[in-house]
C-alpha cells in the first residue's frame, strides 16, 4: 500500500468517524424528523392507537423498524424489540381480616362486615402494626398538614372526612382527598391506611376496573365469568392495605382514644377542624388471604430498545428513557341526532364528525421523542452506562405496560439507576403563547435530589435554557399527575424518576389532539433537555442517591 493510499484511507476513516458523530446526539434532535414520525403515527390510519387494535401493532412495527436501522440493540423478549404484556383478568375471593386489640379487648373484622379491602391485596400475608395514627383528615394541603413533618414510616394511618375539612376546594382537591391512601402508603411509607367508608358507594369502585373493563375479546363461545380486577402486576408481592371502614369497626378503634368516634364523626361531617394523636394501646394485625382465579389473559407489547454503555463495568447499569405509545383508539359508533355516542374521549365542539383521537400530543409527542433520543445515543458517543428505551402500551387504560415492565423486567430493576418519562411535550400548556419555553418537570427530586439537580445542570446546557417549572410536583397539585404516567409505576419500586410534561390544554384527550396543532420547535427542545439529562445520568460515576426526601419543589418554586 503505497502512503497516498494510507492517508485516503485514514481520510475516508475519519470522515466516516465524523458523519456518524454528526448522525447522533444532540443535534440530531431535529422538528423536521419529529414531524415525519409523528405525522404517521398520529394519521387516522393508526386508528387512534387503542391498545389491542391493529393501529397500536403498527405504531409498534414503525418504531421497531427505526430501533433496527438505526442500530438499536433489542431489549425485549427472546432476543427481539418486543416485550409481551399480559393483562390478566382476575377472580378473587378475599378472606383477609382484621383484627383490632384496644387495651385488652380484640375483635375481628371479615372484608366486607366493618372492613372492605381492595379486590387485588396482593400476597397472602399475616401483617402486625401496633403504632396507629389519627391524622385527622389525612390531608398535606396547604393549611392541612395532617401528616407531614409526623413519623408515619411503618404506622397504620386513620383518617376521616369523605369531603375533607371546608376550607379547602373540595372540587379543585377531589383528587387529592381520594388519594389520601396512597399518599400516606407512597409517598410516606405507612405499613396500611384506613378511611371511611362511603355509605353510597360502598362495595363498588373499589377495584378500580370494572366488569366490562377490557372485555373485547372475540365473541363466540361460552360466556366467562367477568373479572373482578385487571392487572399487569404479579399476585405474589406484598400490597401495603389501604382499606375503609364504617362506624362500627371505628367506633372499636377508638373505644379507648382521647376522642370518642362519634365525636369526630360529627366534626368531619361538618367538615369542622379535626384533632390528631396517637391511638395507644391499639394494635392491628391484617390476615391478607385472598385466592385469585386469572379468567382471561390479553396480549399486548412493550417495544423496548437498548443502546450499549462504554464502560466495561457500568454498562451493566441502565438508564431507562421512555413514553408511551398507545392512546384512547376511536369511536366505533355512529353518530345519533348529531352526537357522537361511545367516544372514547371528549369530542370537540364542532368536530363530531371525527371519529379518530389521534394522540398527538398524547402521547404521540414522547413516543417520536424517544425515537430521536434512541437514534441520538445510538449514532452518537456512547455514554458510561447503558440507556434503555421503551414504548409502553397501555398506559391510557391503566399504566399496563410500564407496570408490567416493573414486575417482569427485561433488565435487572435493581440495575436502573433512573427512569426518565416523557408524556405530553408538543404543546403548550392550555395553549398559552407565554407557556412558549416552560416545561413542567414532575417527581424529579422526590427519591432523588442529586437526579433534579442533574435535569437543572442539564437544563444550562441549553441556548437558552427552558424554564423548568415544578407547580405540578407540588403534593397538592389537584390533577394529582406524578400519579397518572407511567414514572409512577417505576418510582412506585423506589426508582428516582423525571416526569417531563408540558401539561394539560383543551385537545387534552378530545378528537382533536392533531398533529397540526404541535410546536415542533419546543418539542425538539425538551427533546434535547432529555438528552442532556440521560446524557449526565449515564455519565455519573455513582448511581444518582436515593435520599428520599419528597417533594421539596412545587408551586411557588422558581
Ligand atoms: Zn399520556
Amino acid at each position: 500500500m503505497t502512503r497516498r493510499a494510507v492517508s485516503v484511507v485514514i481520510l475516508v476513516l475519519t470522515l466516516g468517524l465524523v458523519s456518524m458523530q454528526a448522525a447522533g446526539g444532540r443535534s440530531s434532535i431535529t422538528p423536521g424528523d419529529l414531524k415525519d414520525w409523528l405525522t404517521f403515527l398520529s394519521s387516522d390510519e393508526l386508528e387512534g392507537r387503542a391498545v389491542f387494535t391493529e393501529g397500536l401493532g403498527i405504531a409498534a412495527g414503525y418504531i421497531q423498524g427505526y430501533l433496527q436501522a438505526w442500530g438499536v440493540k433489542p431489549g425485549g423478549d427472546h432476543g427481539g424489540y418486543l416485550q409481551t404484556v399480559r393483562v390478566r383478568g382476575v377472580k378473587v375471593v378475599n378472606h383477609s381480616t382484621v383484627t383490632v386489640r384496644v387495651g385488652g379487648e380484640s375483635r375481628t373484622f371479615k372484608d366486607g362486615e366493618g372492613i372492605t379491602f381492595p379486590r387485588n391485596v396482593g400476597a397472602k400475608r399475616t401483617l402486625t402494626i401496633d403504632r396507629v395514627e389519627f391524622a385527622g383528615y389525612g390531608l398535606d394541603v396547604p393549611g392541612h398538614m395532617d401528616l407531614r413533618g409526623r413519623t408515619i414510616e411503618g404506622a397504620a394511618v386513620v383518617f376521616l372526612g369523605l369531603n375533607g375539612p371546608k376550607d379547602i376546594d373540595q372540587q379543585a382537591l377531589r383528587r387529592v382527598v381520594t388519594g389520601r391512601s396512597r399518599h400516606a402508603i407512597d409517598q410516606l411509607r405507612a405499613a396500611a391506611a384506613i378511611g371511611p367508608a362511603n355509605p353510597n358507594t360502598s362495595g363498588q369502585g373499589r377495584g378500580g376496573a370494572s366488569a366490562s373493563d377490557g372485555a373485547g375479546g372475540r365473541g363466540g363461545g361460552a360466556p366467562r365469568p367477568a373479572p373482578d380486577f385487571t392487572t399487569t402486576q404479579r399476585l405474589d408481592q406484598p400490597i401495603s392495605p389501604a382499606v375503609t371502614a364504617t362506624d362500627a369497626f371505628l367506633d372499636f378503634l377508638f373505644s379507648k382514644a382521647p376522642v370518642r368516634y362519634d365525636e369526630l364523626k360529627k366534626k368531619a361531617s361538618d367538615r369542622d377542624p379535626l384533632p390528631s394523636f396517637r391511638l395507644d394501646g391499639v394494635t392491628l394485625t391484617f390476615n391478607i388471604d385472598a385466592d385469585y382465579q386469572l379468567v382471561r389473559t390479553q396480549l399486548t407489547e412493550n417495544v423496548i430498545g437498548i443502546v450499549e454503555g462504554s464502560d466495561p463495568q457500568l454498562k451493566s447499569t441502565y438508564v431507562v428513557v421512555g413514553a408511551h405509545y398507545d392512546h384512547v383508539g376511536y369511536a366505533d359508533a355512529e353518530l345519533t341526532d348529531g352526537r357522537r355516542p361511545a367516544a372514547p374521549g371528549r369530542v370537540t365542539a364542532g368536530a363530531t364528525e371525527d371519529r379518530i383521537w389521534n394522540g398527538a400530543d398524547d402521547d404521540g409527542s414522547g413516543t417520536v421523542a424517544v425515537m430521536a433520543l434512541a437514534r441520538a445515543f445510538a449514532q452518537g458517543v456512547h455514554p458510561k452506562r447503558s440507556v434503555l428505551f421503551i414504548w409502553h402500551a397501555g398506559e391510557e387504560r391503566g399504566l399496563y405496560g410500564s407496570r408490567y415492565f416493573a414486575d417482569y423486567p427485561t433488565v435487572p430493576l435493581d440495575k436502573i439507576v433512573a427512569q426518565l418519562n416523557i408524556d405530553m411535550i408538543g404543546r403548550n400548556r392550555d395553549d398559552k403563547k407565554s407557556e412558549a419555553n416552560t416545561v413542567y418537570l414532575v417527581g424529579s427530586d422526590r427519591i432523588s435530589t442529586e437526579l433534579d439537580k442533574v435535569s437543572r445542570d442539564a437544563n444550562r446546557s441549553l441556548q437558552p435554557p427552558l424554564k423548568i417549572d415544578y407547580e405540578m410536583n407540588d403534593p397538592a397539585d389537584p390533577e394529582q399527575v406524578y400519579y397518572r404516567s407511567d414514572h409512577y409505576s417505576y418510582a412506585s419500586k423506589g426508582i428516582p424518576i423525571i416526569f417531563f410534561t408540558t401539561g394539560l390544554h383543551p385537545d387534552y384527550h378530545a378528537n382533536t389532539d392533531d398533529v397540526s396543532k404541535i410546536e415542533f420547535p419546543k418539542l425538539t427542545r425538551v427533546t434535547q433537555l432529555v438528552y442532556e439529562t440521560a446524557l449526565r445520568v449515564a455519565n455519573l460515576d455513582h448511581p444518582p442517591v436515593r435520599d428520599n426526601k419528597g417533594p421539596r419543589a412545587g408551586k411557588g418554586t422558581p
